[in-house]
């Protein structure tokens, strides 16, 4: 099942996508809900980023083929970072590129959108607090990351998280093709069986240290073939079996 969020004249709704028509639920899309009874098509409204996040917890090199293409040793344990929720950016809208970088980079990544609050869960539960998956873009100002020697400030530019279009409830997160296209052209081909710390191990490693909410997000890191983006390309994420993420390159 398909959830999308987006809004129609000036209200914002949840609803299941069939096809090419949303059907639009009452309820909360995190705990209890059913189907409205209203339908509208999908060209009729404007997609909103499918989750409302706290914060995003993302991971640092965590796919196989990323990690040969860096030429670094394999993590022990997932390297952890946060995007703070004002980095998120809508499907189809724009990523400012700030005047502060010269060295803004893409990074295709499977989100985890999160269900219901967890705090110390261990790996065997943990798909019990996942509502589903989406596609993501963990833009990053190299240049201003590798300068301060921490991330906060390349990682929290606003519309530095793109999420979306939408949310796949049921779906095998570690058997999708992921790709990264800019303008058309092929830039990053993986897939999420390459991932070093599966969903589960990620959840557990990741509630140990802090309490995720409903609607948070984990972004799983990015296989090989990471780099530069420029003021007017379309950059294009896509998961087998959920959808594409589009945006476009503004000047911030
Ligand atoms: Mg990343």
């Amino acid at each position: 099942m398909k959830l999308a969020r987006f809004s129609i004249s000036n209200a914002i709704h949840w609803g299941v996508l069939s096809g090419t028509t949303l059907d639009l639920i009452d309820g909360d899309v995190y705990s209890d809900w059913e189907l409205s009874g209203r339908r509208v098509e999908l060209d009729t409204v404007t997609l909103l980023a499918p989750c409302t996040p706290t914060k995003a917890v993302c991971v640092g090199l965590n796919y196989y083929d990323h990690a040969r293409e860096m030429n670094l040793s394999l993590p022990a344990e997932p390297l952890l970072f946060l995007k703070p929720s004002s980095t998120l950016a809508h499907p189809g809208g724009f990523i400012e590129y700030p005047t502060m970088s010269e060295n803004v980079h893409f990074e295709a990544e499977l989100a985890v959108i999160i269900k219901k609050q967890a705090k110390k869960i261990p790996a065997a539960a943990a798909y019990d607090y996942v509502l589903g998956y989406t596609c993501a873009n963990d833009i990053t100002a190299r240049d201003l990351q590798l300068k301060d020697g921490q991330w906060t400030r390349g990682k929290s530019f606003d519309t530095f998280l793109p999420v979306g279009p939408w949310v796949e409830t049921a779906v095998d997160p570690h058997t999708l093709t992921i790709t990264l296209e800019i303008n058309g052209a092929l830039r990053q081909h993986s897939n999420t069986s390459n991932l070093i710390f599966k969903v589960p191990e990620l959840i557990a490693h990741i509630t140990q240290v802090m309490t995720l909410y409903p609607g948070d997000c984990i972004l799983t890191g990015t296989p090989a073939g990471v780099g530069p983006l420029a003021i007017d390309d379309t950059v294009t994420v896509t998961l087998e079996g959920i959808g594409r993420l589009e945006n476009t390159i503004i000047k911030g």
